[in-house]
């Protein structure tokens, strides 16, 4: 079931930008707006719907498809192809289950759990409002507060079984981090390319975790999507500082770069207590939302060289790297950067949503960075029972779309065309009008500032390739 929480006053009083923020942030109903939304528009849809649904599990539809891949785009274009020192692979999702035992998960990935002592019900141990919302309800119904159990570890690994006879299945686990396929291949890698440390392996891909209580719309799901870099370097203080540093900040540039506000971004840097054994520092990217508060959707870890050790030892492969610089031979350490692409493209969302005045009509705009959108250009007809009209139309969306991502749009009048298209966070729609027969132009709108222009149909494909650069 999607969990939809009202916008708290508490909220309210500690952003301070709260009141630079227009009507729809204020409103306290964002989060029910946006997940309607997404189904409305066919960007997400809760898992198996027509079946009753699989808690935790959430299917892209047309639009979601197109956006999510945009950002997996970005991120790997950035991360990968534009720069010299990193590249990519892509592991299987089931691997020899040693790599769970040597990775430390088979034993230590567990979220402590707590079980009301009346309805049975578990929960994370440390979902405060979850467990509050819980005590409220039974005090509420049953006129007494729940005792709870002591916390037990609930293992997040996710189980399946290969093989053909029932009897000799294996046990194997269902990826609960795209992270191990990288250490897994790091002789590989270094084997087949001439990568030299410093240099990273990043990946894209999806990962699996029976997590206990899945909920607030996409963010706590069991299937979803992470986008890594695992960087390899020098076992040296100072250096592996400083590379920390400039990830973090690598990383949060790349979010404000595509258009999610600063002052909806921190890092928060984990207390000791949570911080993973092996993990020198630790910090979550956060984002500020309407309705949760801050939230992760990004982990920054300097690992030091405890994966690589443990792979070395499980496995009993030499994973150390010979510096030919220095002649010395050591395990590297390890900088990671662990995004959620779903966390991401849900933060992206809700940082896109306005609602306007447009006149005397009020629209919906996903204002999403145009490389993000998942829809690039509109193309209509200003009357679609003008033959001349339509055909020319055509001709210019047949033209585009080997380039752009296009949308066909000739129902209704042109005004609701438009809102329909602000409301997937389509940068710009062309519409051909008689001019267009006489002069070959079109008008070029606007979704953020919804001005028109005139611009010539043979220089439409360099216009829109400008404003995407
Ligand atoms: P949390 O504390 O919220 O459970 P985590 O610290 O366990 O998250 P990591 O193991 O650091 O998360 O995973 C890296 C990223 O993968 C997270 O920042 C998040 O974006 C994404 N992620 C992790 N678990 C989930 C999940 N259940 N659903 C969606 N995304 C997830």
């Amino acid at each position: 079931m999607i969990r939809i929480l009202d916008i708290t006053k508490a909220w309210y009083s500690r952003n301070t930008n709260a009141k630079k923020r227009n009507m729809a942030h204020n409103n306290n109903n964002l989060m029910g707006k946006i997940t309607a939304l997404c189904k409305r528009r066919g960007f997400i849809f809760p898992g198996s719907e027509i079946y009753g649904g699989l808690a935790g599990t959430w299917d892209y539809g047309p639009l979601g498809v197109l956006f999510k891949n945009n950002i997996k785009k970005e991120w790997w274009r950035s991360i990968v192809e534009l720069r010299e020192d990193v590249v990519g692979i892509d592991a299987a999702i089931l691997m020899n289950p040693k790599v769970w035992e040597a990775s430390g998960h088979v034993e230590a990935f567990a979220d402590p759990l707590i079980e009301c002592k009346i309805c049975h019900e578990r929960f994370r141990q440390d979902a405060k409002e979850d467990i509050s919302e819980h005590e409220k309800m039974h005090e509420g119904k049953d006129e007494k507060k729940p005792e709870w159990t002591e916390p037990r570890q609930f293992n997040l690994l996710v189980k399946a079984f290969l093989g053909v006879v029932e009897e000799e299945k294996r046990t194997v686990y269902l990826r609960g981090e795209i992270t191990q396929g990288v250490y897994a291949n790091f002789r590989n890698v270094l084997d087949s390319t001439q990568m030299k440390i410093p240099f990273g392996i990043a990946q894209i891909g999806k990962a699996f975790r029976n997590e206990i209580t899945p909920g607030n719309f996409t963010f706590r799901s069991r299937e979803f999507e992470q986008m890594e870099l695992q960087f390899f370097i020098k076992p040296e203080e100072k250096e592996s500082e400083q590379w920390y540093d400039y990830w973090k900040e690598e990383r949060l540039k790349w979010y404000a770069d595509l258009g999610m506000k600063k002052e909806n971004l921190r890092f928060r840097d984990h207390e000791p207590s949570e911080k993973a054994h092996y993990a020198r520092f630790a910090t979550d990217v956060e984002y500020l939302t309407p309705a949760w508060g801050w939230k992760e959707f990004e982990g920054i870890h300097h690992r030091g060289e405890w994966d690589l050790k443990r792979h070395s030892e499980f496995s009993g492969k030499d994973l150390s790297y010979y510096d030919e610089e220095s002649g010395k031979r050591f395990i590297p350490w390890v900088i990671e950067t662990s995004g959620g692409v779903d966390r991401t493209a849900l933060f992206f969302l809700i940082d896109a949503y306005f609602e306007d005045a447009m006149g005397s009509e009020q629209r919906v705009v996903l204002r999403f960075h145009p490389k993000l959108a998942p829809i690039k250009v509109g193309v209509f007809p200003l009357l679609a029972n003008k033959p001349k009209l339509v055909e020319k139309a055509r001709s210019i969306y047949n033209a585009l779309k080997p380039n752009f991502v296009c949308a066909w749009d000739d129902r209704g009048n042109i005004g609701k065309r438009y809102y329909s298209q602000d409301e997937i966070g389509t940068p710009w729609c062309v519409t051909v009008d008689f001019e267009t027969l006489e002069n070959g132009t079109v008008t070029v709108r606007d979704r953020d500032t919804a001005q028109q222009e005139r611009i010539r149909v043979d220089g439409l494909k360099n216009y829109f390739e400008d404003k995407l650069r």
